[in-house]
């Protein structure tokens, strides 16, 4: 059994005080990704091809708006039009606006970005499943960490057989970090609203104060913009 990819990033997030650091990762992985597209990938040929067929989705479209090179978005969306004209032809009976219908949703449905980000991130679950079965201390960095997003605990589970022979011990070590932190953020929410009561604004809110933005990591995963 072999890693299916570098572990130095893994040991280094699982350090980051932070909700999840699987979101942390995928930041890494995605941000390539991003670069890529704005950068030699808009020249080569199968990746045009691939953007004609899938696309993006609106939020890495707004991610690739958001970063320089503008002319490198505009030639792929551009190549990506292209394609979409063909469900631009006229139409004269309801039977083909129908069909038509199911054709333009399904084709809005994939993102070039999120396969291959996906993708990459299915071969982190694996590795870290791996991890916990062939590097002695990992589990530590599971139990010190603060759990995972929703998404990516479940992400979590889906994969644990990885961990080969010591599978139930894994799945046992992810469920109790993570009932602990969501247990943990859960009372800090509570506190949060506690101290909004008039006869305790005075009493200051530690850690509380960031509650609510911590349980939106937790249950949504991190905004990456
Ligand atoms: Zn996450
Ligand atoms: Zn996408």
């Amino acid at each position: 059994m072999a890693y299916h990819i570098d572990t130095g990033l893994i040991k280094e997030k699982f350090k980051v005080d932070c909700e999840c650091p699987l979101c942390e990762i995928q930041k890494i992985v995605e941000e390539q990704f991003l670069h890529e597209f704005l950068n030699d990938a808009v020249m080569e040929e199968n990746t045009r091809i691939t953007v004609g067929k899938k696309g993006f989705c609106s939020r890495h479209f707004d991610m690739l708006f958001t970063r320089q090179n503008k002319l490198s978005v505009a030639l792929q969306i551009g190549t990506r039009a292209e394609v979409l004209q063909n469900y631009m032809g006229e139409i004269k009976s309801a039977k083909q606006a129908k069909k038509l219908a199911e054709q333009i949703d399904d084709a809005s449905k994939r993102c070039v970005i999120c396969s291959l980000t996906e993708d990459s991130m299915v071969k982190y679950y694996k590795t870290i499943a791996q991890m916990f079965t062939k590097e002695k201390d990992f589990f530590k960095s599971i139990i010190s960490s603060k759990g995972f997003c929703l998404h990516h605990y479940a992400e979590l589970l889906r994969y644990s057989s990885f961990a080969g022979f010591m599978k139930d011990e894994y799945v046992s070590v992810l469920s109790s970090t993570q009932n602990r932190n969501f247990n943990r953020l859960s009372s800090e929410l509570k506190t949060f609203c506690d101290k909004h009561d008039y006869r305790r604004a005075l009493e200051p809110l530690g850690d509380a104060e960031t509650a609510l933005p911590r349980m939106r990591i937790k249950l949504y995963g991190e905004k990456i913009e």
